[in-house]
C-alpha cells in the first residue's frame, strides 16, 4: 500500500473542516452566515437553507428583478462571485457540504459498483446546457429553484437524521435526492457527479473562474509542470474526473475543476501549484 505522507494526512483534515465549516455556515442549527449577516441588518429570524440560497440571486439576476432574494442571499451570492473570479470556486472545493458527503461516502463504494460518467458522456456541455437550461427556465416562467436542489434535499436529509421525522418530500425532490445521492453520488467515481452535470451554481462558479484566469494576476491551479514525470497519480484522485493524461500531456479542464487541491497533494513530483498567474 502507498505510504500516506503527512502533508496529504494533514490536508485532507483541513479540507474535511473546511467542510464542518461550511455545515455550521449554511444549515440549521447554525446558520452561522445568515445569522452573522443580519447583525448588520433588519433580522428575518427565519433562519433557513434558504435565506443564503445561491439559485435564486441567478434567476433573478437573469430577470433583472431583484425582488425575490434577500439580502442575505444576495451577500452570498456577490461572495461566491467575486471569490471565484479572483481566486477560484472554493466554495465548491472548500465548503460545499452538499457536494461533499457524496465525495467522501463513495470512497466506501468498491470501484466496481461505481460509474465515471465523465468518461463516457462529455461532461463540461451537459454542465453548461444544464445551467442554461436552469436560467431559461426562469425566463419562461417555470420557477425551480427548490426542486431539483442538492443543497435543500441534503438540508432535508440531515433533518430527517437528526429529528427522526420524515420531512414532506415532493417527487421531484425524492428523485433529486436518487440522484444526487446515489445514482450521481455515492455510486459514481469520485462522488461528484451532480456537481459535474447537474449544479447550477458550480457551473457559474466556474464559469467565472474560467473568465477570472484571463486576468493575469488571479489564482489558478497550475499543472502540467515541467518535473511532472506522468505517472498519472493525480488524475486517479480528482473527485470531478478533470484531469486526462496523455502521452504528451496533462490537461486540466477549467469548466470543471472544484480547487479541491487532492491532485496537488498528492503529486509526487510537486507538478501541480495553486498560485497567481501561470507558473513563468
Ligand atoms: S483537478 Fe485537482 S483541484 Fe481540480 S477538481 Fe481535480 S483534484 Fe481537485
Ligand atoms: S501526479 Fe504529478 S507527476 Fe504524476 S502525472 Fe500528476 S502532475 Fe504529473
Amino acid at each position: 500500500m502507498a505510504k500516506i505522507s503527512k502533508d496529504i494526512v494533514r490536508y485532507r483534515s483541513l479540507r474535511l473542516a473546511g467542510y464542518v465549516i461550511g455545515f455550521m455556515l449554511f444549515y440549521a442549527p447554525f446558520d452561522g452566515f445568515a445569522r452573522f449577516i443580519d447583525l448588520f441588518i433588519t433580522p428575518t429570524q427565519l433562519y433557513s437553507i434558504h435565506e443564503p440560497c445561491f439559485r435564486i440571486p441567478l434567476h433573478d439576476l437573469l430577470l433583472g428583478n431583484m425582488g425575490e432574494a434577500g439580502p442575505v442571499s444576495l451577500i452570498a451570492f456577490g461572495l461566491l462571485l467575486v471569490v471565484s473570479l479572483f481566486f477560484g470556486p472554493l466554495f465548491c472545493g472548500k465548503l460545499c457540504p452538499a457536494g461533499a458527503l457524496p465525495e467522501y461516502l463513495s470512497r466506501l463504494v468498491p470501484d466496481r459498483f461505481k460509474i465515471d460518467w465523465p468518461k463516457h458522456i462529455p461532461a463540461t456541455p451537459i454542465r453548461y446546457g444544464f445551467f442554461a437550461g436552469f436560467l431559461l427556465a426562469g425566463v419562461v416562467g417555470i420557477s425551480e429553484h427548490c426542486s431539483y436542489c442538492n443543497f435543500y434535499v441534503f438540508d432535508l436529509f440531515v433533518q430527517t437524521v437528526t429529528t427522526g421525522h420524515l420531512p414532506v418530500y415532493s417527487i421531484s425532490l425524492i428523485l433529486t435526492f436518487l440522484v444526487w445521492f446515489f445514482i450521481m453520488g455515492i455510486f459514481t467515481q469520485g462522488g461528484r457527479g451532480f456537481c459535474n452535470f447537474l449544479c447550477p451554481v458550480g457551473a457559474c462558479s466556474n464559469l467565472v473562474h474560467v473568465l477570472g484566469v484571463h486576468i493575469p494576476w488571479t489564482w489558478r491551479l497550475r499543472v502540467g509542470q515541467p518535473s511532472c514525470v506522468h505517472c498519472g497519480r493525480c488524475t486517479k484522485v480528482c473527485p470531478m474526473s478533470c484531469l486526462t493524461l496523455t502521452d504528451h500531456a496533462l490537461k486540466l479542464d477549467r469548466h470543471r475543476c472544484i480547487l479541491c487541491q487532492e491532485c496537488q497533494h498528492t503529486c509526487p513530483a510537486k507538478a501541480i501549484s495553486y498560485g497567481r498567474g501561470e507558473v513563468k
